[in-house]
This record gives structure tokens, sequence and C-alpha cells, in this order.
């Protein structure tokens, strides 16, 4: 089955025609202002439109096109719900079934970023041989979905698993979502400056000449031996060690698959989420497996075509 892939994220945008697990011809479109999402269709089908020609098919020969959106979204009747604060809020009046029959005369489903990468594994990566699986996105804000028996778990009102927003700390910081501790306000890429800055000890550490805060610098500044690093790090480890073993006692997983641009240093992040799983939850059957995604950045597109192939409730 061929499909048209969007896979839309706060700084980047990338349109893709895939067949089953290929990706035949990809296009990666710069967003400079997140804002408005009205203004990047026309971009997006334009792609669209150049990547088929590029192949050699036309609209008829996809089943549809598929959707990854970074917010709260109803892939049902495809319409999104609700966006981070900031973030392509506009999108929420838009009909886009509507816009992509227009454009390409096909049928739209869209899904929840982490839920597509999920999908994405499952289909074509490293979730291949599960049916109980987790997936814990570790990047600009921290995202989650759950499969059970095979199935994406959705929710009355397509907000189960927002794993990013499992409470860690119960004083602890303000979150986007309006609660606080929760693991993307304890330990996520949009929170690691602020998280440096009042750390005790920072103006002395190698990270006040960080011209970016970002998870990179913490790893290497950690790497060379910089306390202040090396224990936020530690800190950052353990908040989502917490909340890994929060989604293994609330969705009993076999697999937990752990993606996003923090897994780029899965070598500094997986032994450390391992161990912590394995020693701390409550799994008296055996052992949850954990893994890094294979897909990195494709599994948004490559998440596409068994969305397509659900069947709808
Ligand atoms: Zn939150």
């Amino acid at each position: 089955m061929k499909a048209i892939a969007i896979d839309t994220g706060g700084s980047h945008a990338a349109c893709a025609i895939i067949d089953e697990c290929r990706i035949l011809a990809a296009e990666h479109i710069p967003v400079a202002d997140a804002r408005c999402f009205g203004t990047l269709l026309p971009r997006l089908a334009a792609a669209a439109t150049v990547l088929l020609e590029r192949c050699g098919l036309t609209a008829r020969d996809c089943r549809g096109v598929g959707v990854s959106f970074p917010g709260i979204v109803d892939p049902f009747s495809g319409r999104i719900l609700s966006t981070p604060k900031g973030k392509y809020e506009d999108s929420i009046a838009l009909d886009l079934p509507e816009w992509s029959r227009e454009c390409f005369h096909l049928p739209l489903r869209i899904e929840n970023d982490a839920r597509m990468a999920l999908l994405g594994e499952k289909h074509c990566g490293t979730a291949r041989a599960f049916d109980d699986i987790v997936m814990l996105t570790l990047g600009t804000g921290v995202g989650g979905a759950a499969m059970m028996d095979g199935r994406l778990l959705r929710g009355k009102h397509f907000q189960a698993c927002l794993g990013g927003h499992l409470p860690v700390v119960f004083d602890g910081r303000a979150c986007i979502c309006g609660s606080t501790g929760c693991v993307e306000a304890e330990a996520s890429t949009w929170a690691l400056p602020e998280i440096c800055r009042v750390w005790p000890g920072f103006a002395q550490s190698g990270l006040a000449r960080e011209p970016v805060l970002d998870f990179a610098a913490l790893f290497r500044w950690s790497a060379a031996g910089d306390a202040v690093a090396m224990a936020i790090k530690d800190r950052c480890l353990q908040v989502w060690a917490c909340g890994a073993v929060g989604l293994v006692h609330a969705y009993d997983p076999e697999l937990l698959v752990l993606g996003g641009a923090v897994m780029k240093s899965a070598d500094q992040v997986l032994p450390f989420l391992d161990d912590y799983v394995h020693s701390h939850a409550w799994t008296p059957w055996g052992k949850v497996q954990l893994r890094q995604a294979e897909l990195g950045g494709e599994a948004g597109l490559l998440g596409a075509v068994p969305l397509l192939k659900e069947t709808c409730r």
C-alpha cells in the first residue's frame, strides 16, 4: 500500500511518499514560524505533488494521506483538538480531511506524533514482533503512546497515555499542560535551560558558556566531568526512569521503546533506564524489554500506512 505521509513538528515538517516500509521520496520543509498551520498546508500540498511526480505516481496510486501532529487529535474525524501553547493554534479550526479531498481526492487520517512513532516502530521498526508496547519519546517535549493486544490505546478523549505528563514530582516545576512536576516539565529540551540556570553552581559550570542549553551540551559537559552537568544529567535520567516505571505499571507492556532526539545519546540513557526499570518495576512475570527506536525521524512518516490500514471504529 502506498500513502502520502506528512510529519509536522515544532521546528520541521516533512512530506514523503511511502510504500509500506519504504520511503520512495521525501522532502523536509523548514518551518520558521510554527504558529500558523494554515500557511504550511500549501507548501505541503506542493511538496507532495512534486514527490508523486518524481516517483512516477499520481494521488490515485495512494490509499490516503497520513499526518503526524504534535498535539491532541481525533484520528477518526481528522480534527485537531488541542495544540501546545503558541504552536499551530489555528489548526483547530482547519478541516484537514476537506483539504486532502480538494488537493488529492484522498481520505486523510491524523494521529498524535508519539502514537504515529509507535505505529511506525510496530510496522517497520524495533517493535515488529510485539503487540503490547509502550513508547516514550524524549525530545523538545516528552511523548507517550501505548499499544495493547496490537491496538493503539486512545481513550475517550484521545488523551490516553500522555506519558510526558505523568507527574513524577508532586511539588515540582510548572508544566505547559497546567499541572506540576510532569516528566516533561522536569526533563525535556524545552525545560532544560531553566533547570540549568537555577541549578546551584551553574555560573561556574561549563554549561554557562553554552549558547544553546540542550541535551547534547549537557551530555558533553557531563562526559567531561563537569559536576553541575553530571548532577543535572543524573536527575533527568531519574525523571525519565521514574516515568518509565509508571508507564510499565499502567500499561503492562512487554516492550518499552525509547525514541526522540535525546536518544541520539542512547548510550548515555538506555543502560540507566534499563537498570532502573528492572530494579523498580513490579513485573513478577519477567522483564520488560527496553529498546531504542530504530526509525529515528522517519517513524512519524512510516506510521502513515498502518494508520490508514486501521479499521475505523
Ligand atoms: Zn504536563
